[in-house]
């Protein structure tokens, strides 16, 4: 028998749920962090400002040109200027996520970047996961800042802030998040522990031609 047929989940739903995760994970302590789609006509469908992650539903996700115009209602994150920056500069991003995750963060706040102590790094398109310098939050120069640390990058850290990713998709960009959040903790751990040993470019090289063919083809670049 063929049962009833279920909706699928509206983009903002999605939005929505994806924040409401990455509160039960801890990433986003208080209003911290924010989620975006890139979404036509538009240009994103965003995060509110200022709203905790388990009171987000998909009728509070804004959508908000790349220019900052809202179209229909709502106050979106004030951090859609480096949402904007990056779907601009990175055609490949279809969604972006930004946290304080507390291991990316405690990084971020040593103005370190996430060197190739681990073969995953190359899973965000490079050698290293950049940090980009402190700028004031919700601010063009901080985008313009995270534009340059993402340059060939899904993902940066932000000094004395948190981290930021961007994926081709949403689900992807939520599961970069985690992967980084892990990283950057494994490497503190490390760090803690000894001199962590770093991989050469031809171990990176060797590590990015597996991931050619393995599973989804995971490590992707852009
Ligand atoms: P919003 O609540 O405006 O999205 O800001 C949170 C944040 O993380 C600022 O960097
Ligand atoms: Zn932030």
């Amino acid at each position: 028998m063929i049962g009833p047929r279920r909706r699928p989940p509206s983009l903002r739903a999605a939005i929505a749920a994806a924040y409401g995760t990455l509160g039960r994970l801890g990433f986003t302590p208080g209003s911290a962090g924010n989620v975006s789609v890139r979404a036509a006509p538009a240009g994103m469908l965003i995060t509110p400002s200022g709203a905790a992650a388990d009171e987000v539903g998909a009728r509070d996700i804004v959508a908000l040109g790349l220019d900052g115009a809202v179209h229909g209602r709502g106050v979106p994150s004030s951090e859609w200027p480096m949402h904007a920056a990056i779907y601009r500069a990175a055609p490949t991003a279809g969604a972006i996520v930004h946290t304080h995750a507390p291991s990316c963060t405690a990084l971020a706040c040593l103005g370190e970047k996430l060197p190739a102590f681990h073969y995953m790094i190359v899973a965000f398109g490079g050698d290293d996961v950049r940090c980009a310098p402190y700028v004031t939050f919700g601010t063009p120069a901080l985008a313009a800042a995270a534009v340059a640390a993402l340059d060939g990058r899904r993902a940066c850290l932000l000094a004395n802030h948190g981290m930021i990713v961007h994926a081709p998709s949403l689900a992807r960009a939520l599961e970069d998040a985690i992967v980084l959040e892990s990283l950057a903790g494994q490497y503190l751990a490390a760090r803690a522990a000894g001199t962590p040993l770093l991989l050469s470019t031809a171990e990176l090289e060797a590590a990015r031609e597996r991931f050619r063919t393995y599973g989804r083809g995971a490590a992707g670049g852009g």
